[in-house]
Parts: C-alpha cells; sequence; structure tokens
C-alpha cells in the first residue's frame, strides 16, 4: 500500500470501481475513461510503481496477471476475436498512474499502435 496511489485505494476499498475480477493477488476493474468499447485495467494489489521495478520475486505475479487477462478477455467475449494486453512505462511510455497496470483492450478492430 502506498499513499496516495489511487489504484491502492481502489485495492482497499477506498474508491469505488467497477470491479471485474479479484483474487488474492490481482485486481481488474473497468477505466474510468475508456478508449474501448471493452477497456479494464488489471493491476497487482502489491504496490509496484511501474514495469522497471518488476524484479525475479514477481515473475509469478506477472504470470497470474497474464492468466488473469486470458480469463477476463473469455468472460467479457473479446477472447475469440482477439485483444490488446498494454502496459504503458514512464513519462515516454505514457504513465499517469504510477501503479504497475496492464490495460485489456477489446471489443472492435483496434489501431496500429493509436
Ligand atoms: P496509464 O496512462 O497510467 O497507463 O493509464 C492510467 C489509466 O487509469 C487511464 O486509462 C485512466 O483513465 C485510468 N484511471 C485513472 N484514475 C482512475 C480511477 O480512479 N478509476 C479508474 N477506474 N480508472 C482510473
Ligand atoms: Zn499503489
Amino acid at each position: 500500500m502506498a499513499e496516495e496511489c489511487v489504484f491502492c485505494k481502489i485495492i482497499n476499498k477506498e474508491l469505488p470501481a467497477a470491479i471485474v475480477y479479484e483474487d488474492d493477488d490481482i485486481l481488474a476493474f473497468k477505466d474510468i475513461k475508456p478508449i474501448a468499447p471493452v477497456h479494464i485495467l488489471i493491476i497487482p494489489k502489491k504496490h509496484i510503481p511501474d514495469m522497471t521495478a518488476v524484479t525475479e520475486n514477481d515473475v509469478d505475479l506477472i504470470g497470474k496477471i497474464h492468466l488473469a487477462a486470458i480469463k477476463i478477455a473469455e468472460e467479457l467475449g473479446i477472447s475469440e476475436k482477439g485483444f490488446r494486453l498494454v502496459n504503458n512505462c514512464k513519462q515516454h511510455g505514457g504513465q499517469v498512474v504510477y501503479h504497475l497496470h496492464y490495460h485489456l483492450l477489446g471489443g472492435e478492430a483496434l489501431s496500429i499502435f493509436a
């Protein structure tokens, strides 16, 4: 838990979110400003500021996020036609919230590197 981190507050239910998946390690919820018909944020409950802060200790956790993405995509009906899983890393990657998260995007044909 990092003070002032908006995603930690969502994890701790101090802020509301439309949660679509939760387990001991991972939370997934609808993005507040969707850019596709399906736009889900998948986050570890552990506060990792950005992708460069991932270590060997987090390998299982990152794998679980990948498996959760597959499961959520199936549940939301975007698995068959496909989807995109995106991490924006730091300033040049367009990261705004510094709690590691992956955007699960789908529901339409996405433009290449929008
Ligand atoms: P980034 O640019 O850091 O990869 O993406 C951050 C994402 O978090 C943005 O798509 C933004 O719309 C979303 N976001 C920011 N604050 C909130 C919030 O309080 N609730 C939800 N559900 N999404 C948020
Ligand atoms: Zn956090």
